[in-house]
Order: C-alpha cells, then structure tokens, then sequence
C-alpha cells in the first residue's frame, strides 16, 4: 500500500533520547500528515473491524490514537491510565520496567463481557502491554485484539504479548 509506504517514512529516529544509547521512534510527523494518519488508523483496525465493542487507549501516546481508532470504527474509547490520575479507579496493575516499577489503571467502564480492541503506539519489550491485559482482565473484559502502530522487533515484545498486530516494524 503506496500510501503506508509514504507513512512509514514519516517516522522520525531520535539518537540518545530519552538517553543516550536509546533510538527513540518519534511518530509525531506521521501523525501531523492528513492521509498518513488515516492510512494507519485504517491498517490498525482493518484485521478487527467489527470485533470489538470499544477501543482501551494507553497513556500517553495511544491516546493519540485510540480516538481516532474508535471514532473511524465507530465505537466507544476507554482511558488506560498511569497510576493516579484518574477519579476513580476500579483496577490497578504494577508491572516491571528497566528501572522501578510503573502501575496502570482503569475505570469500570470496562465491564465484563466487554469485547475491547487494545492500542498503543510502540512495542518495545510488551511490559506495558502485558500489564494492559492483566487490567482488563482483572475487570472482567476480553481484549479481541492488540493494535500497534510500530514494533521495535529487537526488544522481544511480541513473545511477551502474544497475539499483536502491528502496522510497522523496525
Ligand atoms: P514496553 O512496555 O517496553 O513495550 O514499552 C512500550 C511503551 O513505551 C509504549 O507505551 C511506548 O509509548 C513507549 N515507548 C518505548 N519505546 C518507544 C519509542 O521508541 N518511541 C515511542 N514510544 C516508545
């Protein structure tokens, strides 16, 4: 598809950022291009369409996507949330990160039986994702799907999240 092709050259690689020895993926000028970022809200959906009820955001950058995902899908979005901010949160999960930990949050929205399509915008080692699906599970909802705009194949995230549609790679 000519038109992922021209996206995906719209990814940016940042040397030493967040610090130095990490190649940040910055997918800020894809977002900022009209028919790149139809073109990858149509590919993140495509393989679910009709599948899921509503779409679960993660903070910070899946948010970025996620609306557009539920708006071109026509569903409904729910926040997953870092640890503290949301009013109230009815499900709480810690995971590992290289340094620490992190904790994710969800309100009740996610009810049980809910059939919900997970976005985030890259793997990296699957932690985050991971997590994510103890939290929807811990609120009774199925995940049908994980929808990522990049894969950082190197860091191993697929074997850690399993089942994961991605629409780049690297
Ligand atoms: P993981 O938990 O190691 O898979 O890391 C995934 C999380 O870290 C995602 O929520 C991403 O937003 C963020 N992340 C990791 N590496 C990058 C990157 O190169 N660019 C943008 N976000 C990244």
């Amino acid at each position: 598809d000519d038109r992922l092709i021209r996206a995906e050259g719209l990814i940016r690689s940042i040397p030493d950022y967040p610090e130095p020895g990490v190649l940040f993926r910055d997918i800020t000028p894809l977002l900022a291009d009209a028919d790149a970022l139809r073109a990858t809200i149509d590919a993140m959906i495509e393989p679910f369409a009709g599948t899921f009820d509503v779409v679960a955001g993660i903070e910070a950058r899946g948010f970025l996507l996620a609306g557009a995902v539920a708006i071109a899908a026509g569903v409904g979005l729910v926040p997953i949330r870092k640890a503290g901010k949301l009013p109230r949160p009815a499900a709480s999960v810690d995971y590992a990160l290289e340094y620490g930990t992190a904790t994710i949050e969800a309100h009740d929205d996610i009810r049980p039986g809910m059939r919900l399509l997970l976005v985030d915008d890259v793997l990296a080692t699957g932690g985050t994702l991971q997590a994510a699906h103890a939290l929807v599970a811990e609120l009774g909802g199925t995940v049908v799907g994980t929808s990522v705009l990049m894969e950082l194949d190197a860091l191993g995230g697929r074997a850690v999240v399993g089942d994961v549609h991605t629409v780049f790679g690297a």
